[in-house]
């Protein structure tokens, strides 16, 4: 049932690309419902994998696929200058009191 769909729209999308330069935008187009469901099938299966948070240096919990930007975020630069400028504190005088 579903692949006759899918074989349907393929061929009715397929007279639409013509261009090569545009093969894999085609491609994207033909594809779009199978793709999306594809996403949505993923994230289905895989919600609390993706969901879940994992600990920051920071102390912050963070997606693992936005650590990469919370890295980059003003809240974690401030920390890692907050580390440097302890890490220069602790050169300059090491005193455990
Ligand atoms: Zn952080």
């Amino acid at each position: 049932m579903f692949l006759y769909i899918m074989d349907t729209y393929q061929t009715d999308s397929s007279q639409n690309t013509t261009d090569d330069e545009d093969e894999i935008i085609g491609y994207y187009e033909a594809n779009k419902t199978s793709i999306s469901m594809q996403k949505k099938d993923y994230y289905k299966k895989n919600r609390t994998k993706i969901l879940k948070k994992v600990k920051c240096e920071c102390g912050r919990f963070i997606t693992k696929n936005q650590l990469l930007r919370h890295k980059r975020s003003k809240i974690h630069q401030q920390y890692e200058n907050f580390l440097k400028d302890c890490d220069k504190k602790l050169d300059n005088s090491i005193n455990f009191d």
